[in-house]
C-alpha cells in the first residue's frame, strides 16, 4: 500500500475523477477526506470507500469560500490529526467566446479554480511545513498550457494554477513539502459531457491512443504524486493526456 495511514484530502470528490482518485487513494491506504460543495455527493463517495473496507470522511465545503476551508481543514485535522496531501481538483468550467463572456462567468472559474486552490493551499501549508513534509498537488489541464476556444476564464486558471504550483514549491521545499501540477487531456467525465461529438471525434484522433482517458487513469498519477515513491519530484507539471497533439 503506497499511502498507508497518510491522511489525504480531495476537493471535489463527489464525481468524476476526485471521486475516482479519492477512491483509489484509500485502496492504497490512505485516510481521506471527501470534500465537495455537494454533500450528498461526498457521503456516496465515503459510502463506496467504506464498502471496499477503506477509511474516509465526508466534509462539505465550497474551495471558493476562506471561511468554509478552513472549517473543513479544522474538521479533518480533528478528525485525522495531521494533512499529508491535498488533491486541489475541484473545478468548473463557464465557457463563452472572449466578447461574449459575462463578469459572472469569469468571476465564477475564477474564485473555483485559482482563488480555491490557493485558499486550500493556504490553510494546509502550516501543518505541512510544521511536521516537515506534505504533498500538493494542483489540478491544471492541457488547456493551460495551449488555451482552447471558449474558455478564456478557464484556460486562465489552469495556467495560473502551474505558476502557483512552481512559486510554491520554491517556497515550500525547504520545509519537505512537494508541489507539484498535472494536467489531464480529456478525461471522460460530467465535465466533458457538454463538448460536441464532432470535437470529441477530432480529439481522439490527434490523441495517439485514439481514445478519451479515464478517471482511474489520472488517478494513478495522483498515487505516485501523492506516495513517497516521488519523494525527489516537485514544481513538475505532468501531462496525462494519451499524447494529445493540441
Ligand atoms: P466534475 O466531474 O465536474 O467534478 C468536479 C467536482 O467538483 C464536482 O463534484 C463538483 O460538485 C465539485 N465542485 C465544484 N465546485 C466546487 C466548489 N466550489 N467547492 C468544492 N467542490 C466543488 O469534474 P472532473 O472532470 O472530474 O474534473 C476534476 C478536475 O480535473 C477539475 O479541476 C478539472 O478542471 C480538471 N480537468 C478535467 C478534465 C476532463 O477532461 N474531465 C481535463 C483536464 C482537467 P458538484 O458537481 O456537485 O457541484
Amino acid at each position: 500500500m503506497r499511502l498507508k495511514d497518510k491522511v489525504a484530502i480531495v476537493t471535489g470528490a463527489g464525481h468524476g475523477i476526485g471521486k475516482a482518485t479519492a477512491i483509489a487513494f484509500a485502496r492504497e491506504g490512505a485516510r481521506v477526506a471527501v470534500v465537495d460543495i455537494n454533500m450528498a455527493g461526498a457521503e456516496a463517495t465515503v459510502a463506496e470507500i467504506t464498502r471496499q473496507d477503506g477509511r474516509a470522511i465526508a466534509v462539505q465545503a465550497d474551495v471558493s469560500q476562506a471561511a468554509s476551508v478552513e472549517s473543513m481543514v479544522e474538521t479533518v485535522l480533528a478528525w485525522g490529526g495531521r494533512i499529508d496531501v491535498l488533491l486541489n481538483n475541484a473545478g468548473i468550467t463557464r465557457d463563452a467566446r472572449l466578447v461574449k463572456m459575462t463578469e459572472q462567468q469569469w468571476d465564477a472559474v475564477i474564485n473555483v479554480n485559482l482563488k480555491g486552490v490557493w485558499l486550500c493551499a493556504r490553510a494546509v501549508a502550516p501543518h505541512m511545513t510544521a511536521q516537515g513534509s506534505g504533498s500538493i498537488i494542483n489540478v491544471s489541464s492541457i488547456v493551460g498550457l495551449y488555451g482552447n476556444f471558449g474558455q478564456s476564464n478557464y484556460a486562465a486558471t489552469k495556467g495560473g494554477v502551474i505558476a502557483m504550483t512552481k512559486t510554491w514549491a520554491r517556497e515550500l521545499g525547504p520545509s519537505g513539502v512537494r508541489v507539484n501540477a498535472v494536467t489531464p487531456g480529456f478525461i471522460a467525465t460530467e465535465m466533458i459531457s457538454t463538448i460536441p461529438e464532432k470535437v470529441i471525434h477530432t480529439v481522439q484522433e490527434r490523441t495517439p491512443l485514439r481514445r478519451l482517458g479515464k478517471p482511474e487513469e489520472v488517478a494513478a498519477v495522483y498515487i505516485f504524486l501523492a506516495s513517497d515513491d516521488s519523494s525527489f519530484v516537485t514544481g513538475s507539471v505532468i501531462q496525462v493526456d494519451g499524447g494529445l497533439l493540441w
